[in-house]
Protein backbone atom coordinates (compact mmCIF):
# COMPACT_ATOMS: atom_id res chain seq x y z
CA UNK A 1 0.00 0.00 0.00
CA UNK A 2 1.17 3.69 -0.32
CA UNK A 3 -0.22 6.61 1.88
CA UNK A 4 -3.30 3.64 2.69
CA UNK A 5 -4.40 2.84 -0.90
CA UNK A 6 -3.71 -0.40 -2.77
CA UNK A 7 -3.37 -1.42 -6.45
CA UNK A 8 -5.26 -4.04 -7.08
CA UNK A 9 -5.79 -6.49 -10.25
CA UNK A 10 -8.90 -8.59 -11.53
CA UNK A 11 -8.00 -10.48 -14.73
CA UNK A 12 -11.60 -11.70 -14.80
CA UNK A 13 -13.09 -8.39 -15.44
CA UNK A 14 -10.70 -7.56 -18.38
CA UNK A 15 -12.98 -6.72 -21.42
CA UNK A 16 -9.66 -6.73 -23.94
CA UNK A 17 -9.80 -2.99 -25.00
CA UNK A 18 -6.63 -2.02 -24.41
CA UNK A 19 -7.00 1.43 -22.84
CA UNK A 20 -4.27 0.63 -20.06
CA UNK A 21 -2.01 -0.42 -22.58
CA UNK A 22 -2.45 3.25 -24.40
CA UNK A 23 -2.91 5.15 -20.92
CA UNK A 24 0.81 3.33 -20.02
CA UNK A 25 2.38 4.91 -22.92
CA UNK A 26 1.14 8.30 -21.48
CA UNK A 27 3.66 8.02 -18.46
CA UNK A 28 5.95 10.66 -18.08
CA UNK A 29 8.73 8.32 -16.91
CA UNK A 30 8.49 6.07 -20.01
CA UNK A 31 7.02 8.40 -22.65
CA UNK A 32 5.63 6.34 -25.58
CA UNK A 33 6.80 2.63 -24.40
CA UNK A 34 3.97 1.00 -22.46
CA UNK A 35 4.95 -1.39 -19.79
CA UNK A 36 1.65 -3.33 -19.37
CA UNK A 37 0.12 -6.26 -21.76
CA UNK A 38 -2.43 -8.43 -22.50
CA UNK A 39 -1.86 -12.24 -21.68
CA UNK A 40 -4.66 -14.64 -23.78
CA UNK A 41 -6.26 -16.68 -21.20
CA UNK A 42 -7.06 -19.26 -23.89
CA UNK A 43 -6.13 -18.80 -27.31
CA UNK A 44 -8.45 -20.17 -29.60
CA UNK A 45 -10.83 -21.09 -27.09
CA UNK A 46 -12.16 -17.58 -25.89
CA UNK A 47 -11.09 -13.72 -26.74
CA UNK A 48 -10.25 -13.86 -22.89
CA UNK A 49 -7.31 -11.20 -22.32
CA UNK A 50 -5.91 -10.59 -18.52
CA UNK A 51 -3.35 -7.54 -18.23
CA UNK A 52 -0.40 -7.73 -16.51
CA UNK A 53 1.67 -5.24 -14.45
CA UNK A 54 4.27 -5.59 -12.52
CA UNK A 55 3.30 -7.25 -8.95
CA UNK A 56 5.79 -5.51 -7.18
CA UNK A 57 6.72 -8.49 -5.05
CA UNK A 58 8.25 -7.54 -1.45
CA UNK A 59 11.30 -10.29 -1.86
CA UNK A 60 11.54 -9.50 -5.68
CA UNK A 61 13.23 -12.10 -7.50
CA UNK A 62 14.27 -9.85 -10.70
CA UNK A 63 16.69 -8.31 -8.25
CA UNK A 64 17.68 -11.71 -6.56
CA UNK A 65 19.06 -12.66 -9.84
CA UNK A 66 20.32 -9.65 -11.50
CA UNK A 67 24.83 -9.91 -11.47
CA UNK A 68 24.73 -5.96 -11.96
CA UNK A 69 22.37 -5.11 -8.78
CA UNK A 70 20.52 -2.73 -11.04
CA UNK A 71 17.36 -3.14 -9.62
CA UNK A 72 16.08 -1.25 -6.76
CA UNK A 73 13.21 -1.01 -4.54
CA UNK A 74 12.34 2.28 -3.23
CA UNK A 75 11.09 2.85 0.24
CA UNK A 76 7.39 2.45 -0.26
CA UNK A 77 8.38 -1.40 -1.93
CA UNK A 78 8.06 -0.35 -5.40
CA UNK A 79 10.45 -2.36 -7.10
CA UNK A 80 12.21 -0.03 -9.96
CA UNK A 81 13.24 -0.49 -13.59
CA UNK A 82 16.47 -1.51 -13.88
CA UNK A 83 19.15 1.73 -13.38
CA UNK A 84 20.82 2.44 -16.96
CA UNK A 85 23.84 2.88 -15.99
CA UNK A 86 23.87 -0.67 -14.26
CA UNK A 87 22.21 -2.82 -16.19
CA UNK A 88 24.04 -4.78 -18.68
CA UNK A 89 21.12 -6.20 -20.65
CA UNK A 90 21.27 -9.90 -19.62
CA UNK A 91 18.04 -10.64 -19.79
CA UNK A 92 18.46 -12.59 -16.15
CA UNK A 93 15.57 -10.52 -14.62
CA UNK A 94 13.47 -11.60 -17.52
CA UNK A 95 13.39 -15.06 -17.25
CA UNK A 96 13.21 -14.97 -13.67
CA UNK A 97 10.30 -13.36 -12.57
CA UNK A 98 7.62 -15.51 -11.94
CA UNK A 99 5.06 -13.49 -13.10
CA UNK A 100 6.42 -12.54 -16.97
CA UNK A 101 6.15 -9.45 -16.63
CA UNK A 102 10.42 -7.78 -16.93
CA UNK A 103 11.47 -6.71 -20.29
CA UNK A 104 14.64 -6.02 -22.42
CA UNK A 105 14.71 -3.54 -24.49
CA UNK A 106 17.35 -3.12 -27.06
CA UNK A 107 16.93 0.15 -27.04
CA UNK A 108 17.94 1.48 -24.79
CA UNK A 109 19.96 -1.37 -24.06
CA UNK A 110 18.05 -1.99 -20.55
CA UNK A 111 15.27 -3.68 -18.68
CA UNK A 112 12.14 -1.89 -18.19
CA UNK A 113 8.75 -2.52 -16.56
CA UNK A 114 5.91 -0.97 -14.49
CA UNK A 115 6.84 1.21 -11.11
CA UNK A 116 3.41 1.39 -10.44
CA UNK A 117 3.39 4.95 -11.66
CA UNK A 118 5.19 6.01 -8.23
CA UNK A 119 4.98 9.72 -9.55
CA UNK A 120 1.19 9.59 -9.30
CA UNK A 121 1.06 6.85 -6.63
CA UNK A 122 3.16 8.75 -4.45
CA UNK A 123 1.08 11.92 -4.71
CA UNK A 124 -2.30 10.23 -4.09
CA UNK A 125 -3.56 9.58 -7.81
CA UNK A 126 -4.18 6.11 -9.39
CA UNK A 127 -1.50 4.69 -11.98
CA UNK A 128 -2.24 5.65 -15.20
CA UNK A 129 -3.82 2.13 -15.99
CA UNK A 130 -6.33 2.22 -13.46
CA UNK A 131 -7.28 6.01 -14.54
CA UNK A 132 -8.21 4.77 -17.48
CA UNK A 133 -9.55 0.87 -16.93
CA UNK A 134 -13.24 0.76 -17.40
CA UNK A 135 -14.56 -2.47 -16.30
CA UNK A 136 -11.70 -1.66 -13.35
CA UNK A 137 -9.93 -4.87 -13.71
CA UNK A 138 -6.77 -2.45 -12.74
CA UNK A 139 -8.37 -0.54 -9.48
CA UNK A 140 -6.73 1.93 -6.82
CA UNK A 141 -8.28 2.93 -3.55
CA UNK A 142 -8.25 2.24 0.13
CA UNK A 143 -9.40 -1.48 1.12
CA UNK A 144 -12.30 0.48 2.94
CA UNK A 145 -13.29 1.63 -0.66
CA UNK A 146 -12.86 -2.12 -2.25
CA UNK A 147 -14.86 -3.64 0.73
CA UNK A 148 -17.64 -1.34 0.07
CA UNK A 149 -17.79 -1.30 -3.61
CA UNK A 150 -16.51 -4.70 -5.04
CA UNK A 151 -17.17 -8.96 -4.46
CA UNK A 152 -14.35 -10.88 -3.65
CA UNK A 153 -11.72 -10.73 -1.12
CA UNK A 154 -7.84 -9.93 -2.12
CA UNK A 155 -5.03 -11.67 -1.83
CA UNK A 156 -1.20 -10.98 -2.25
CA UNK A 157 -0.15 -14.38 -1.50
CA UNK A 158 0.80 -16.43 -4.63
CA UNK A 159 2.81 -20.36 -5.00
CA UNK A 160 4.87 -21.04 -7.80
CA UNK A 161 6.16 -24.64 -7.45
CA UNK A 162 7.87 -24.51 -4.28
CA UNK A 163 8.46 -20.65 -4.31
CA UNK A 164 6.10 -18.41 -2.19
CA UNK A 165 5.34 -15.03 -3.23
CA UNK A 166 3.52 -12.06 -1.24
CA UNK A 167 3.37 -8.64 -3.67
CA UNK A 168 2.43 -5.29 -2.76
CA UNK A 169 0.09 -5.73 -5.63
CA UNK A 170 -3.35 -7.65 -4.61
CA UNK A 171 -5.65 -9.60 -6.61
CA UNK A 172 -9.41 -10.86 -6.12
CA UNK A 173 -9.98 -14.12 -5.32
CA UNK A 174 -13.35 -15.96 -4.27
CA UNK A 175 -15.57 -14.16 -6.90
CA UNK A 176 -15.68 -16.89 -9.38
CA UNK A 177 -19.43 -16.12 -10.06
CA UNK A 178 -19.05 -12.83 -11.20
CA UNK A 179 -18.11 -10.54 -13.88
CA UNK A 180 -17.15 -9.25 -16.09
CA UNK A 181 -18.90 -6.15 -15.78
CA UNK A 182 -21.28 -4.71 -17.79
CA UNK A 183 -19.74 -1.20 -18.32
CA UNK A 184 -23.50 0.75 -19.53
CA UNK A 185 -25.27 -0.45 -16.39
CA UNK A 186 -22.52 -1.19 -13.55
CA UNK A 187 -23.28 -4.39 -13.05
CA UNK A 188 -22.03 -7.90 -13.37
CA UNK A 189 -23.12 -10.59 -15.09
CA UNK A 190 -23.71 -14.27 -13.68
CA UNK A 191 -22.32 -17.42 -14.50
CA UNK A 192 -19.49 -15.38 -16.87
CA UNK A 193 -17.23 -18.98 -17.08
CA UNK A 194 -20.03 -20.86 -18.55
CA UNK A 195 -20.78 -17.86 -20.93
CA UNK A 196 -18.21 -14.96 -20.88
CA UNK A 197 -19.47 -12.24 -23.42
CA UNK A 198 -23.40 -13.14 -22.15
CA UNK A 199 -24.10 -14.74 -25.70
CA UNK A 200 -26.69 -16.82 -24.62
CA UNK A 201 -28.11 -14.48 -22.76
CA UNK A 202 -31.45 -13.49 -25.48
S1 LIG B 1 -8.28 -1.08 -19.69
FE1 LIG B 1 -9.08 -2.63 -18.31
S2 LIG B 1 -10.56 -3.74 -19.53
FE2 LIG B 1 -9.32 -2.56 -20.96
S3 LIG B 1 -7.73 -4.01 -21.61
FE3 LIG B 1 -6.91 -2.85 -19.87
S4 LIG B 1 -7.42 -4.11 -18.08
FE4 LIG B 1 -8.65 -4.87 -19.76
Amino acid sequence: MIGGQMFVIDQSRCIGCEACVHACAECGTHRGTSLIHLEPVDPGVSTQTAPMVCMHCEDPTCAKVCPADAIKQNEAGVVQSALKPRCIGCSNCVLACPFGVPRYFPEPDQMMKCDMCFDRTSQGLAPMCASVCPSEALWYGTPEEFAERRPGQLTNDFRFGNQDVRTHVATVVNDRNRGPLDVATMTVRERWQDDPFGLGAG
